[in-house]
């Protein structure tokens, strides 16, 4: 009998589909491509043709220029040689999509990156049974628990109160950190403008384009420095603390990313004000994900995989590592 999911090769520069002939997420370029979603260790560009959701797709095209794109709805399915592909909601970012294939009676998830906590930038993840489940393991071991998002925002709208003449200097990743911050903020009240780095620019509007409500967004280039007092300002993580902050009053640093769980990173990155916001599961959304799943057997990619595994072969669930590489997330 042929062993369960052996059509699927994972390679270190990506997954073969073979019945397919397709690679999902491959890190150099390829004939066909499926991509989960538009973070840069996942897409790429250069591919010949890419099938991804819309919203994935018009991401590579503004980071990549115009891509020979096949767009699949969520809950769409496209038939790609003796292999049906669905793309289903990851709740990671805008447009993020779990693949599922079906093949030969098999059904395998491969869920790019994931998380279970609510978003208010993008469609949550939905658990779909199958016989393989391919989960990422960011944060794959049982230290990362991330704390509730509404109290880290409280906690930067509570700073930016109490310093009504610095600004606070949010740094997030250009794709879905930047726009969730900015969303959870409107989504507890917080209606002033906020100010944004140039490098945020497009991918702001790409989001306020697919109805996800930003608020007043205003270019930092040009505004007086005392303007923005009071105010929040995002700019990516690589301007926290270069030479363009000068321009703002008195700024206190802040970041968000789930790495701020670890003290030595903040300090590192001299942030004042860390916020612990991921949008990768933590160790509690991996481990209940798989109970829900119940698949057959788990693989793990980038990330901690060991205890992710040990965790399942204690429960009778056969796991493996997958020896991915290149997979060093760019958005937490
Ligand atoms: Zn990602
Ligand atoms: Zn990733």
């Amino acid at each position: 009998m042929a062993k369960l999911g052996d059509w699927l090769e994972p390679h270190p520069h990506g997954i073969y589909v073979r019945p397919a002939d397709a690679w999902i997420d491959p890190s150099i370029p390829q004939p066909r491509a499926l991509v989960t979603h538009g973070h840069a260790d996942h897409a790429r560009g250069g591919h010949g043709a890419v099938w991804a959701t819309p919203e994935t797709l018009a991401i590579m095209d503004t980071r990549y220029g115009e891509q020979a794109g096949h767009p699949v709805a969520y809950r769409e399915s496209v038939r790609l040689g003796e292999v049906e592909a669905s793309f289903v909601p990851a709740g990671h970012v805008l447009g993020s999509a779990q693949i599922l294939l079906e093949h030969r009676g098999e059904r395998i998830v491969v869920s790019g990156d994931y998380k279970r906590r609510a978003d208010p930038t993008c469609a949550p993840f939905e658990p779909i049974a199958c016989d393989v489940f391919i989960t990422e393991a960011t944060f794959g071991l049982p230290v990362f628990r991330h704390p509730e998002t509404g109290d880290e925002i409280d906690k930067l709208i509570a700073r930016l109160h109490a310093n009504p003449d610095r600004c606070v200097l949010v740094g997030a990743y250009a794709l879905g950190k930047a726009q969730r911050v900015i969303a959870e903020l409107r989504a507890r009240g917080h209606e002033a403008p906020i100010y944004i780095h140039g490098a945020l620019q497009r991918l702001c509007d790409l989001y306020a384009e697919h109805g996800v409500r930003l608020g007043e967004l205003i270019p930092v280039a040009g505004v007086a420095k005392a303007a923005m007092a009071g105010h929040v300002v995002m700019c990516p993580p690589s301007a926290l603390n270069d030479r363009w902050s000068r321009r703002l009053p008195d700024p206190i640093t802040a970041m968000a990313s789930g790495w701020m769980r670890v003290r030595q990173r903040a300090r590192q990155k001299l942030v004042e004000l860390p916020l612990i916001m991921s949008d990768h599961a933590d160790w509690d959304e991996l481990t209940d994900t798989i109970e829900e799943i119940a698949p057959r057997e788990v693989w793990v990619t980038h990330g901690r995989e060991d205890a992710l595994i040990h965790w399942c072969e204690m429960r009778q669930i056969k796991a493996r590592a997958l020896a991915l590489i290149g997979f060093e997330d760019e958005d937490d």
